[in-house]
Parts: structure tokens; sequence; C-alpha cells
């Protein structure tokens, strides 16, 4: 199957929450979730339909991988890495997902949507620790300095989007230097830094059947 290209508010519907897939729009009173439209479909409007065990796994699976944009088969493959990882599955799952170049380059406001941000270390506007990368898949470690790369188009795409971002908080395990385009990783985020929208435990039980 291959990537979703479809409206993405229509995933927020399905999920019933928002997955802030959109940019600006998302902090908008245009934003489909705040004028409670419902769940895409036929019967969508129809509310109060009581979820199997697995259902509510499933449903907590999908809001995540859907969130961070992610097909299966890597979301999967990131659950084995997980599991393979010393400590508690749902919390390293999460720490992987966070630590995500394509994640951070959108926390940090260099693009509006992870989405965008999926786009921009594509096109090799990023590097870390001095060298372009352009694999939004890698997982960034402590102490690891990512930038916009000096050249006029991605700084200028970098600026434009740092200057719409008010919306969201720079979350505290990263440092980032404005002027410079420049980042570093202070910590592995914990659980609560992450706050994440799901229950990671759901997710585990799901791929532990
Ligand atoms: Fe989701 Fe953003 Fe669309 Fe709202 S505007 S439904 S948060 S993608």
């Amino acid at each position: 199957m291959g990537r979703y290209t479809g409206p993405v508010c229509r995933i927020c519907r399905r999920e019933g929450q928002k997955l802030f897939l959109k940019g600006a729009r998302c902090y908008m009173a245009k934003c489909a979730i705040e004028q409670g439209q419902p769940a895409p479909g036929q019967h969508g409007a129809r509310r109060n339909r009581k979820m199997s065990e697995y259902g509510e796994q499933l449903r907590q699976k999908q809001r995540l991988r859907r969130q961070f944009g992610m097909q299966e088969g890597q979301f999967k493959r990131f659950y084995k890495e997980a599991l393979r990882r010393k400590g508690v599955t749902g919390e390293m799952l999460l720490q992987l997902l966070e630590t995500r170049m394509d994640n951070l380059v959108y926390r940090l406001g260099f693009s509006p949507s992870r989405r965008a941000a999926r786009q921009f270390v594509l096109h090799g506007h990023m590097a870390v620790n001095g060298k372009k990368v352009s694999v939004p898949s890698m997982i960034l470690k402590v102490g690891d300095v990512i930038e916009v790369r000096d050249r006029p188009r991605s700084r200028d795409l970098a600026t434009r989007s740092l200057e719409a971002a008010t919306t969201q908080q720079m979350p505290t395990w990263l440092s980032l230097d404005r002027k410079a385009f420049r980042a570093e990783v202070l910590s592995i985020p914990t659980r609560e830094q992450i706050a994440p929208i799901v229950d990671e435990q759901a997710i585990v039980e799901l791929y532990s059947r």
C-alpha cells in the first residue's frame, strides 16, 4: 500500500483528535476537529460505538502511526527496535519516534508539519554534525547538532516557518540557536516531556498478541 495522499484532516476526524498534520491551519478555528466534524464515512456521525479491546488497541496504534505519517512496515520496524532496546518498550518506541530527524525539524519549527519536515529533509536542506543528511527516519542522539544548511533556499524556507511558528512550545530537551539555524539534542525526552497522545502500552499489547 502506498503513502496516503488524500485530505489529512480526514485522518484527524477518523481518530477524533487533532494530530496537527497541516501546519498553521491546525491552530485556527477552521480546523475540522475544532468545528466538531464527525468521523468520515456514511456512519461517521454514529457515536457511542462499543469497541472491543483489540479495536481499542488498534485505534491507539493507528493514531500514533498516523501522527508521525508512517506506513505500517516502517512503524513495525520501529517497534521491533524498541523491543530490542533496554527499558520499557512503550517508552522506547515513543523516544525513537520523537528523536526521528523529521520530527525534530518539525519540533524546532523549521517546518510547519511533520509531513513538510519530511520533504524538507528529503530535499537535502538539513545537516547533522556538519554533514548533509536526507534521511527523515534517521534517529538522533544526545549531543547531535542539527542545522539548516547554509544555502539561501534552505534558510529562506526555514525562516518563513520559524516566523509563523508561534503556536507550539520548544521542547526543553532541545536547544535552538535561531540566528544560526542550529540546534542540539540535550537529552533523550522522557515520557512526560513527550506527552504522548496515545496509551503506548496498548500498542505493545497489540503487537504482542
Ligand atoms: Fe487535523 Fe490540522 Fe486538519 Fe485540524 S486542521 S483536522 S489538526 S490536520
